[in-house]
């Protein structure tokens, strides 16, 4: 079974092409601005992060764990975790994004298979996780639905056997994600 990253599930919500960029026909893409100024702003998160109190996530008390490996072996899934918050028996993951558009699909996804992932690793429930807005500061609770866990599962299922059979996916939905997308200059056709 081709181990994936949580980051693939991410992705292919966001554009199923670039998992094809990834596995099928690696290409080197251009790191842009935008990531690097991300993973800066992480850094920073982390310090401010760890002076805050808990109550921000509704939680009244817990431990914070930063920057977890996480490999399950039975789902063929690994990932590193921005935080994950110990409450008694519960995890709850929390991821760190750096958007202004408020948490995406691709987002909640990633958030569900880190759920999984937490899940499978440490043989906890989860229930809730966190998506914490780094430009505005807000934190958006998500329930961990049944649903969400198949269509990770579904997701992983189609990365595969894209991998697999070596087809390339159609582009993006939304056509304005093309727009300063890092793998543009290989699809040919996109405007
Ligand atoms: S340019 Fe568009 S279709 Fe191509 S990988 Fe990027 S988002 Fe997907």
């Amino acid at each position: 079974m081709l181990k994936l990253r949580v980051s693939d599930i991410k992705q292919f919500v966001y554009c199923p092409r670039i998992l094809y960029f990834t596995y099928v026909l690696p290409v080197d893409k251009k790191v842009t601005r935008k990531m690097t100024y991300g993973q800066e702003r992480h850094v920073e998160l982390d310090c401010l992060e760890k002076r805050r109190k808990l109550k921000r996530y509704n939680l009244a008390e817990g431990e914070r764990k930063f920057h977890t490996h996480l490999y399950s072996p039975r789902l063929g899934l690994e990932g590193k975790l921005d935080l994950h918050i110990i409450c008694g028996q519960e995890f709850f993951p929390v991821e760190f994004k750096n958007t202004l558009k408020g948490p995406g699909l691709n987002h909640k996804y990633q958030l569900t298979a880190y759920a999984m992932l937490l899940e499978d690793v440490y043989r906890r429930p989860v229930r809730y996780g966190f998506i914490y807005l780094i430009p505005t500061g807000t934190i958006h609770e998500l329930e961990i639905t049944p649903n969400m866990r198949q269509h990770v599962k579904e997701i992983m299922t189609k990365i595969r056997c894209m991998v697999k059979g070596q087809s390339m996916p159609g582009t993006a939905i939304r056509k304005q994600r093309c727009v300063d997308c890092e793998y543009r200059k290989f699809c040919g056709d996109v405007i």
